[in-house]
């Protein structure tokens, strides 16, 4: 028997009951007249939680890191540039990517723990104009940082590039408006905010993006994730043609996750997260702990916490995972050893988590 954890890292968050048992459904077949019905009602639940009305917006039947790709290969072409911003370990990622691609990533970097700053942005689109997108992390996961998507959109739009957003840790926890803030193409996952299990990746480009897609000379590289074969499946409504099997009790506990989010309602789930985040801070802060991040660009729903000097922050973590049965995260490239994540994501997302977590955390530095 595994054990039962409370999910306080920075993903996978605890899934709600209600979601394990949708699993259990049964399972039919992925060209079933009824599961197209379904994956109809799906589409539609996923254009609600990002506020958009893009006719592609589908989920991916694999993790986030699936759905960044998806979005690359699809958009780049060998030769082209695309501007990655990177504040953390999830932009290191596209321009690895972007270089398998055959394209050329233009990286602007910025110290961990920072957002991405939309001036230094707009420099380096200046100094190349032939860029094709622009692409960045919404929700920085390794640092527990926010940067200014609209903003960032924008500049985008200005410099003729469409805007390529990781959301994977923002869908649900944050402000995300997809319409309103010109996105081009986004990105996000199930297992953060959502509270979903991993392994899918909800993904949406708008007509703009699409055209990019319909005009390619060579096919995208994956052949799995061309976005043409997809919506073949996803979109083709009657004459929908068999690319993959669709991962179908997966899809049940999406379809579940986001009925609940939108009986919640995504502004006040938007509110709930930014309440238990100042929730937490009271009480990391009355124990003499520190915040890594500037309060202006903090995630509600992902705590980062300086280790104390002279504390064993591994220690730290196991006390909390064998008393406890509580995970958090640790520290990733330069903060490894620097700090904890404390993820408040989705269901996990609760006064009785940030409880939790403050009762383990104070008796494990006392146990130290
Ligand atoms: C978790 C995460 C990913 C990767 O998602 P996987 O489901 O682990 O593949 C990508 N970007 C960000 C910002 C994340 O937090």
């Amino acid at each position: 028997m595994l054990p039962k954890r409370t999910l306080m890292g920075p993903g996978p968050s605890d899934v709600y009951p209600q979601v394990l048992a949708a699993m259990a459904r049964p399972t039919i077949g992925h060209l079933d007249p009824a599961f197209i019905g379904f994956m109809d009602g799906l589409n539609e639940l996923l254009r609600y939680a990002l506020k958009t009305s893009n006719s592609v917006t589908l989920p991916i039947s694999a993790p986030g890191s699936a759905g960044m790709e998806c979005c690359l290969v699809n958009l780049l072409e060998p030769g082209e540039e695309i501007v990655i911003a990177s504040n953390g370990v999830f932009a290191g990622r596209m321009v690895e990517i972007a270089r398998r691609c055959g394209a050329v990533p233009v990286c602007v970097e910025f110290e961990w723990g920072t957002p991405v700053d939309p001036d230094k942005v707009e420099e380096v689109l200046k100094a190349h104009p032939d860029a094709v997108a622009l692409a960045f992390v919404h929700s920085e996961t390794s640092t527990g940082v926010r940067s200014d998507a609209a903003a960032l959109c924008q500049l985008a739009q200005n410099y003729n590039c469409l805007s390529i957003v990781d959301a994977v840790t923002s869908l649900g926890g944050i402000e995300l408006r997809v319409d309103d803030w010109g996105i081009d193409v986004i990105y996000s996952g199930t297992q953060k905010c959502l509270s979903a299990p991993p392994g899918l990746s909800p993904v949406s480009f708008n007509e703009a993006a699409m055209a990019k897609v319909a005009k390619r000379k060579t096919p995208p590289q994956s052949w799995f994730l061309d976005m043409n074969l997809l919506t073949g499946y996803w979109g083709g409504g009657a004459k929908r043609a068999y690319h993959h099997t669709a991962p179908i009790n997966s899809l049940y506990a999406l379809d579940e996750a986001l009925r609940i989010l939108k009986d919640e309602g995504i502004e006040n789930s938007w509110q709930r997260h930014a309440s238990n985040h100042r929730k937490l801070r009271t009480g990391i802060e009355d124990m003499g702990l520190e915040f890594c991040v500037e309060p202006d660009y903090r995630l509600p729903q992902l705590n980062a916490i300086k280790v104390p000097e002279g504390t064993d922050e591994a220690a730290v973590r196991s006390f909390l995972l064998n008393e406890y049965n509580l995970e958090i995260g640790a520290g990733l490239g330069p903060l490894a050893g620097k700090i904890w994540r404390i993820g408040l994501m989705g269901a996990s997302s609760t006064e009785k988590h940030v409880d939790l977590c403050l009762e383990a955390l104070q008796a494990a530095l006392s146990d130290q």
